[in-house]
């Protein structure tokens, strides 16, 4: 690596919207590398293979800088080529030239996951699929577009035909084939749960194989596939569900204590018509979002997605628990800026304000009720909730303090009845079993996204 990249990647650390730098790997190029790009550039033209030093390091990052944990630890990997298809059947090719070639291929949307599972840990080629971007069909509550269409497009190419997502996550530009792949769920969950939960009808995988003959596969049958990283073969095209478009409107209301907050919260996750999202969260995070009137940085905030015809419920569900409604902002703008602010962007916000936080993915209805012990658990202990009928969710962000407080602080939240989702790994830890087994046959020789399926005894427990 040269001095070049070294500085490149230093840089990277230093802005918030780019990736972590891990380091640098000191490998040697793999070997078959140059063959594998000639070739590879026959299929895709000049323009697929990109192998300059700016598009090679800025495909080797993606969010997981957001932990302090992984930011110092994520082995090193380093894209040495980025391919870039311009439509899905490119694909199979590619997968079979990686195959004969023995070239690691490690899959890529936007780059924004948050666990370093877009890194190639092996270095190898990346295979960036923005570049297949196209919606390609829709009918009654179903629309189907290549894996790296835009989860945005999706949305607006649904609501010309009167329709719209069941979810899309915060990071509203992510592809669809990466939200599959990585993410988990986000506005729309409160009613339809995470990606795994119906949200895939069908998906169109190319496995890492010598023929690489792309399959498809339906509803339950798509589980190995979601949320697997890219390790079970490469998502070329998916077809998820819409529901009837609905007119929303967004409702901001603020509070002074926890436990009025929380019972609005729960009320309004029960409203009927259902609302698409509700986030509540503290003072110490609304600070450091961008101003707005609609948000009161020294009270507790509640804002909520909900159909303009509950306005007036909403309202009075605000009011009986003596909260104070400062905002009902119609679309676009009301029901975007609480999407932009729910999941993982109030960590975004506060980590962008200021260094030294660390985040944890929450959950548990006991979020609801006292947290005078949560907060003790960690230093400056701030919470956002987001409400789900399945059960509420959030993020805990508190001061860093090494490795070691955090991994005794989710034992002891734990403890006081509080799911802790660790963001600070990078392996894939869901149906990890169906994943190995799945992945046996899909990526016999182990070249997809290589280091993200833990050996046993490297799981989580
Ligand atoms: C500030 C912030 C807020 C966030 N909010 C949310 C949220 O609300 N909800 C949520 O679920 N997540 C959230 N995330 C995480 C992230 O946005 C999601 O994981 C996202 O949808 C990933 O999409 P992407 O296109 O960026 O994928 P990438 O990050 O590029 O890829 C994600 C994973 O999928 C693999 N992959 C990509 N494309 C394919 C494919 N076609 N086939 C197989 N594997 C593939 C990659 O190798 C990688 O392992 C947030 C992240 C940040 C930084």
């Amino acid at each position: 690596m040269t001095t070049t990249d070294l500085t490149a990647r230093t840089e990277l650390v230093a802005d918030p919207n780019s990736g972590p730098a891990p380091g640098v790997t000191g490998r040697q190029p793999t070997p078959g590398i140059e063959e594998f790009c000639a070739e590879a550039a026959a299929l895709l033209g000049p323009d697929g293979v990109l192998r300059d030093p700016a598009a090679r390091e800025k495909a080797s990052c993606d969010w997981a800088h957001m932990s302090p944990i992984l930011a110092a630890k994520l082995p090193a990997g380093h894209a040495e080529a980025v391919l870039r298809p311009t439509a899905h059947e490119q694909i199979p090719g590619l997968l079979a030239l990686a195959h004969q070639h023995r070239i690691t291929l490690t899959p890529r949307g936007k780059g924004t996951g948050n666990y370093g599972q877009a890194i190639p840990l092996h270095d190898g080629a990346v295979l960036d699929l923005t570049g297949c971007g196209r919606v390609l069909e829709a009918g009654d509550g179903w629309i189907r577009a290549e894996a790296g269409a835009k989860m945005s497009d999706l949305e607006a190419h649904a609501r010309t035909l009167g329709q719209e997502l069941w979810m899309f996550p915060s990071t509203f530009g992510t592809t669809l084939g990466g939200f599959l792949s990585g993410g988990s769920g986000g506005t729309g969950s409160l009613v339809h749960k995470t990606n795994s939960d119906g949200f895939v009808q069908e998906l169109t995988v190319t496995p890492c194989t010598a023929d690489a003959t792309p399959f498809t596969v339906q509803d339950a049958d798509a589980l190995p596939y979601i949320h697997a990283y890219g390790t079970t073969g490469i998502i070329t095209t998916a077809t998820v569900r819409l529901q009837r478009a609905r007119t929303w409107t967004g409702l901001f209301a603020a509070f002074t204590d926890w436990t009025s907050a929380t019972a609005a919260l729960d009320a309004l996750v029960h409203l009927e018509p259902a609302p698409r999202l509700a986030s509540l969260d503290e003072a110490g995070l609304v600070r450091v979002y961008p101003p707005d009137p609609a948000l009161a940085p020294t009270a507790l905030n509640l804002r909520a997605i909900i159909e303009e015809e509950a306005a007036d419920q909403a309202r009075a569900i605000v009011r009986s628990y003596g909260g104070e409604v400062l905002d009902v902002r119609p679309a676009p703008d009301g029901p975007a800026l609480i999407s932009s602010l729910s999941f993982n962007h109030p960590t975004y916000h506060l980590m962008k304000a200021e260094e030294g936080w660390f985040h944890l993915e929450i959950r548990g209805d006991v979020l609801l009720g006292d947290t005078t012990e949560i907060k003790q658990v960690f230093p400056d202990t701030l919470l956002h909730l987001e409400g789900m009928r399945s059960g509420t969710v959030g993020m805990l962000m508190a001061r860093y303090q090494g490795e070691q407080s955090v991994y005794d602080g989710i034992t002891a939240l734990e403890a006081l009845g509080v799911g802790v989702h660790s963001p600070h790994n990078w392996y894939v830890d869901r149906r990890l079993d169906l994943v190995r087994e799945t992945a046996r046959t899909a990526d016999p020789l182990r070249l997809l996204n290589p280091g993200k399926i833990p050996a046993p005894s490297q799981e989580t427990p």
